[in-house]
């Protein structure tokens, strides 16, 4: 039996040779059943699946940049068996129903809002493999992925579902945490997005619960409720779009960031923020056995050293003691 991604990989392929849609008989033509077209949800349900409307118009190459992708995923409760409420300990036998991934949402970083990008299961709840391959091929466009704890969630959820359901690896990423670096660079009263992106953000500040407050939106969902579905849909857009304009405040603070010059041919430095204009410090940077000259950007404040000149002496390093550690 043809894997699903291999019928996705293979539509997003001949898709982008030609440049169009492929009718059925096109994709027949290429290896493909008719029976597995039908399987995966018809042409118009694998061309969902490859996630093609989802992504921009390509990039040229002189203006190449890193693909960064701001990622938020919902995913179900477990159904169990229990015999009590308090303090359980619940048994793998005791598992009804195991979790999927119910809904998600994603923004190429600096796209309009109105380009954000969001699928859930509601039409067939309980199966996530159609949202897993969106999911996957975002994922494998992207030089980065952006989240708030996705390195402990998100990231692993989707992996997990990702092997169960039979998909390959998706292409290496580098990935930031914006609650592992709030964590690092700060001590905020919460590191929720509740608190901080009331306090930093002025845009999308995360959005109060509705009509559906805590678990029974996502019972609600289950039971196949149009109007909780609509404001999980709500929930998982805006907590994409305060999660980018959060990111955008925490950044110039992270050292340890990508570098996202590495991703371009340009031989011009740019600033996280995109700025290329920066103002030599008049105190350099110190290190144990290097001085290197310091620039501020003037945009965004944050700190850059020029690492292709060591402004300490050969003889002054040489002279240099260290302390045992
Ligand atoms: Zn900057």
């Amino acid at each position: 039996m043809i894997h699903l991604h291999d019928v996705v990989k293979k539509y997003k392929e001949m898709y982008s040779e030609l440049g169009r849609d492929l009718s059925r008989e096109e994709f027949i033509t290429a290896g493909i059943s008719d029976w597995a077209i039908r399987k995966y949800g018809g042409i118009k349900g694998i061309k969902q699946k490859a996630a093609i409307e989802e992504l921009p118009p390509p990039i040229p190459e002189e203006l190449k940049e890193p693909k960064i992708l701001l990622l938020d995923i919902e995913t179900s409760p477990l159904i169990v068996y229990t015999f009590d409420l308090f303090d359980q300990n619940i048994g793998l036998n005791q598992i009804l129903r195991d979790w999927y991934v119910m809904s998600w949402s994603a923004k190429w970083l600096g796209s309009p809002p109105e380009q954000i990008m969001y699928a859930d299961c509601r039409e067939n709840i309980g199966d996530d493999t159609g949202l897993l391959s969106q999911i996957w091929q975002l994922i494998d466009e992207a030089d980065i992925i952006i989240g708030q704890n996705s390195k402990r969630f998100d990231e692993k959820k989707l992996m997990a579902r990702f092997i169960i359901k039979g998909f390959p690896p998706p292409s290496s990423y580098r990935s930031v945490d914006t609650l592992e670096v709030a964590k690092r660079v700060a001590k905020f009263t919460s590191n929720k997005l509740a608190y901080t992106t009331d306090k930093l953000c002025t845009k999308f500040k995360k959005l109060d619960h509705g009509k559906y407050a805590g678990f029974e939106l996502w019972r609600a969902c289950e039971a196949g409720d149009e109007g909780a579905w609509t404001e999980m849909a709500q929930y998982n857009r805006y907590d994409v779009l305060s999660l980018e304009e959060y990111y955008l405040k925490l950044r110039p603070f992270d050292k340890k960031h990508p570098n996202l010059n590495v991703f371009s041919d340009s031989f011009t430095n740019k600033c996280l923020c995109g700025s290329v204009q920066f103002t030599k410090h008049n105190r350099p940077a110190y290190e144990n056995r290097a001085i290197y000259d310091r620039y501020i950007c003037n945009n965004c404040g944050a700190e850059y050293k020029d690492k292709s000149y060591n402004l300490l002496s050969k003889e002054k390093r040489s002279s240099l003691k260290e302390l045992i550690l």
